[in-house]
């Protein structure tokens, strides 16, 4: 049980996301407290506890998660190390919130899947935090009053100042439109039936050999499309963009991301350089929701079969990507456990 300082949480993975969700949980956020991080790179979990009081840096997450205090986990290690992670804090019963790729794939999302029902209560929330933003938290309200009847088109826009070395054509999909999957299932509630992925000439600016950007086409299982245009290097700045395209008007989001400045004759606003700035409020409330709800005993957001389903999606991506054409997505059925 979470003790009166707040619940105590475990943050595994100290890197960019890492450090951003501990300054979050210790600055920003009410209810809970850092008290453990782990990261295989010592020095860097290390220099990230000594900012924290009563927080202990351990190299080993199976360690830090069974220290003393430790009411839940936050995971923010590279999305191969997840599942690892995942099935230690269902073991210890402790509620995790988990980055996005819940896992790399539908054979370790399935076992993962697995472990929670065989512990018999939901446990695990995955991090697709658009869900929580402002503009995109309205976009559903409005898709779902029925005031501008059914969506027939999704268009998203997700494009990159540039992503880092080692970045590839796969984590296009896996680990960038993963976002727009799963925004898609939610805002329009229905899963994703069949994947195809464009490559249109790559930009010169792209690293060599990338096929930067890339065109994916959803199809829902009701027969709406959703399409995303992902760049990686657009040089520029990072935007996100959605347009709901519905039988009696269209709404878009994503536009205008803080002041309007005319002076000297233009006009014109600032385009943030990554997700950390664009979605801060987003992972703010993301987190503060997750702390909230755990504390109350329940689990909210996305679950594991959101996150199950997004990469059953990127599967298919991933297939039509390296092989052309249009894939359909499997997916195994539903379990009454995930309501
Ligand atoms: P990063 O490389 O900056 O940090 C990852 C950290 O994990 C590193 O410090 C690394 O040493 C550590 N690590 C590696 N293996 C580990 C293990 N087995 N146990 C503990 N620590 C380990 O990566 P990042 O950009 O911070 O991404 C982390 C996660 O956050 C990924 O799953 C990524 O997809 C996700 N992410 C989500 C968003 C979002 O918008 N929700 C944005 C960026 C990244």
């Amino acid at each position: 049980m979470p003790s009166q300082q707040g619940l105590g949480v475990a943050v595994i993975g100290t890197g960019k996301m890492g450090a951003d969700h501990v300054r979050r949980l210790h600055e920003v956020i009410s209810g809970a407290r850092v008290v453990a991080v782990a990261d295989i790179e010592a020095e860097r979990a290390k220099t990230l506890a000594a900012t924290i009081d009563g927080c202990t840096a351990y190299t080993d997450p199976v360690a830090a998660m069974a220290a003393g205090e430790v009411d839940a986990v936050l995971i923010a290690s590279p999305g191969d190390a997840h599942e690892a992670a995942l099935i230690e804090a269902i073991g210890r019963d402790l509620p995790v919130l988990c980055e996005k790729p819940m896992t790399p794939d539908t054979a370790s999302s399935l076992r993962v899947l697995d472990a929670e029902q065989r512990l018999g209560h939901r446990r695990v929330q995955v991090g697709f935090m658009r869900r929580y933003d402002a503009e995109y938290v309205k976009l559903k309200g409005l898709l779902h009053s029925g005031e501008l009847g059914a969506a027939l088109m999704l268009h998203q826009r997700h494009r990159n100042l540039a992503m880092p070395p080692g970045f590839t054509d796969e984590m296009l999909i896996t680990s960038s439109v993963s976002h727009e999957v799963d925004a898609t299932r939610w805002l329009l509630d229905q899963e994703i039936a069949a994947v195809t992925v464009l490559k249109p000439t790559a930009s010169s600016l792209a690293p060599a050999g990338m096929n930067d950007p890339q065109f994916v086409l959803l199809e829902t299982s009701s027969g709406a499309l959703a399409d995303v245009e992902i760049f990686g290097h657009c040089g520029y700045g990072y935007q996100v963009q959605a347009e709901a395209v519905c039988e009696r008007g269209v709404v878009r989001i994503g536009d205008e991301q803080g002041p309007r400045v005319s002076t000297e004759g233009r006009w014109g606003g600032r385009v943030p350089p990554d997700y950390v700035e664009r979605f801060e409020d987003a992972y703010d409330r993301e987190v503060q929701a997750w702390v909230d709800a755990t504390r109350r005993g329940e689990v909210t957001g996305p679950s594991a079969w959101d996150g199950y389903a997004a990469a059953a999606v990127c599967e298919a991506g991933l297939a039509s990507q390296r092989d052309g054409g249009r894939v359909e997505v499997e997916l195994v059925e539903r379990p009454e456990f995930y309501g």
